[in-house]
């Protein structure tokens, strides 16, 4: 499970954090995925249930933020924030190009004490 190891990573990521800021507790944690970075939020959510236990966020909540990847339209000419990838212009039918965006995989923010 692609996500278990993710978690692991971040987990260890957090702690360190905390450890290095003189904090013992982690409140919450606030991860940023990427619609394209193949990480299903759900399985990220339940590798951090199952790793938290018995560490310093035994007691911590996970959000998570989905960035959505950016898509142009040759059509019309717009950016379209898009959370998955799409060939065809929601709006005129036109050709989508990746414009960027949507790869992220990181820790946003934590609360600690
Ligand atoms: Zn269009």
């Amino acid at each position: 499970m692609h996500e278990l190891s993710l978690m692991t990573a971040a987990m260890e990521q957090v702690q360190a954090l905390a450890q290095r800021n003189g904090a013992t507790r982690i409140h919450r944690i606030r991860m940023r995925v990427g619609a394209l970075s193949g990480v299903v939020p759900e399985a990220l959510e339940f590798a951090f249930e199952t790793l938290k236990s018995g560490t310093p966020a035994a007691e911590a909540t996970l959000e998570i933020e989905r960035v959505p990847a950016i898509f142009h339209c040759a059509g019309c000419g717009k950016d379209l924030p898009l959370e998955s990838v799409e060939f065809d212009c929601p709006e005129c039918g036109g050709p989508l190009t990746l414009a960027g965006g949507g790869r992220e995989l990181e820790l946003a923010d934590m609360e600690i004490s």
